[in-house]
């Protein structure tokens, strides 16, 4: 681990000029990914920004339009087991159980869950070269280990996925990113807010490098009757999705009125389809029209030597998914078998 100093601002306007002043700078707030990442050397930060303690970002607070305003500093935990977001949007609650460990949710925040970093095994390996930690270097993933890797949107420069559940749920309910910077205050599209990797992977998100999330806002549609997270992975708990999907639905008795599908493990942002979700529009719920669904989500799909497994995971997720939705029987978090 490199040499770096460390300031604690009492405002955020003094967290953004410190993040304004040059040098390598990163914020930290719970830590639980990027201390990692500076114990492996991915990181190395010459001067760190403690913002876990400014004021007014961990509160939970009603917007004026019915939804809920989420400061970037409220915890997992906090914002899984809070009574509103439990009642209203259950599907946010339901994804940030279904990931971690109690301890880590307890120190992670809501914002620090938006950046943390792909956990592509050469990307936290510094023997080997990795495009997104040394740009030009090159992508060993392609030709080497990837069953954990991307199958859609990826690009000849880079095959990883995003790692957290939580952003699934946030695309799905079409969460707004709150974020402060030099240039002022901007509101970011949770769609917009992670990128694709392209030729720049190298950028996880959209956000400047001066600029600091401030909250996250949800838009008073959570869905809550009929919502699931199913999420598939190697052992049943403490463990990245291979493949998961955040399905919230609107019903009108057995016809589905409104759709969300938001898949996680598959992409290096969360992946959203609206034109696949706009098949289901005024369709019965059934297993044939949730097919057409995935096939429309996963139709440009590429597996890789070790991945080609997750196109029909993926596949079946959505339609077993949707039909848990659709049902109102969501996917328990406590139990996790698979119903
Ligand atoms: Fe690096 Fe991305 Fe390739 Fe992994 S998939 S080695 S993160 S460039």
């Amino acid at each position: 681990m490199n040499r770096f100093s460390m300031t604690r601002p009492t405002e955020v306007a003094e967290a953004v000029r410190e993040a304004s002043g040059g040098g390598a700078v990163k914020f930290i707030a719970g830590g639980t990914n990027l201390v990692d990442l500076m114990k492996y050397n991915v990181e190395r930060p010459t001067r760190l920004v403690d913002v876990s303690r400014l004021p007014g970002l961990d509160r939970i607070e009603e917007t004026a339009e019915g939804g809920l305003r989420i400061g970037a500093l409220v915890s997992n935990s906090a914002l899984a087991y809070d009574p509103r977001v439990a009642e209203r949007y259950p599907l946010l609650s339901s994804t940030i159980l279904a990931g971690a460990s109690p301890q880590l949710r307890n120190a992670a925040s809501t914002g620090g869950n938006l950046l943390q970093r792909t956990r592509c095994y050469y990307f936290y390996d510094t023997g080997t070269p990795c495009n997104k930690r040394e740009p030009g270097t090159g992508c060993p993933a392609i030709g080497g280990l990837n069953r954990i890797h991307a199958i859609l949107g990826t690009s000849e420069h880079c095959i990883a996925t995003h790692p957290s559940d939580m952003c699934v749920a946030l695309a799905a309910l079409e969460a707004t990113v709150h974020v402060t910077g030099a240039g002022g205050d901007r509101a970011i599209p949770m769609a917009e807010f992670h990128r694709l990797p392209g030729d720049t992977p190298e950028r996880d998100t959209e956000l400047r490098a001066d600029e600091i999330v401030t909250a996250v806002e949800l838009p008073p549609e959570g869905f809550a009757k009929h919502y699931t997270y199913l999420k598939l992975r190697d052992r049943l708990s403490y463990a990245f999705a291979l493949v998961s999907v955040a399905a919230a639905l609107e019903m009108d008795g057995d016809r589905v009125k409104r759709a969300r599908v938001a898949l996680g493990g598959v992409a290096h942002k969360p992946w959203r389809d609206t034109a696949a979700e706009a098949l289901l529009e005024g369709q019965p719920a059934t297993a044939e029209n949730f097919a057409a669904v995935a096939d429309h989500i996963l139709r440009d799909a590429r597996g890789y030597e070790h991945n080609g497994f997750k196109i029909d995971l993926a596949r079946r997720a959505v339609i077993r998914a949707l039909g848990q939705a659709a049902a109102g029987t969501p996917q328990s978090q406590t139990d996790k078998r698979i119903q």
